[in-house]
């Protein structure tokens, strides 16, 4: 196991229209991906358009805090 400096962090991309209709956050409709980003590349928060299974259609997606 390393425990060295980690520069790349694990998040979570939310779908901003499923998240506007209003479903609640512990259901499963709402399609989420998990990545990675550079913690000093990018220290805003992270928007990427994919497809949303729920939605049927590209839409953004948004990082989400833990
Ligand atoms: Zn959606």
């Amino acid at each position: 196991m390393s425990k060295g400096k980690d520069i790349r962090i694990r998040i979570i991309l939310e779908c901003t229209s499923c998240v506007r209709n209003g479903v609640n956050k512990e259901s499963p409709g709402i399609s989420r991906y998990i990545t990675q980003k550079n913690r000093n590349n990018t220290s805003s928060r992270l928007e990427l358009r994919k497809f949303c299974h729920y939605c049927h259609r590209h839409t953004v997606h948004e990082e989400i805090k833990k």
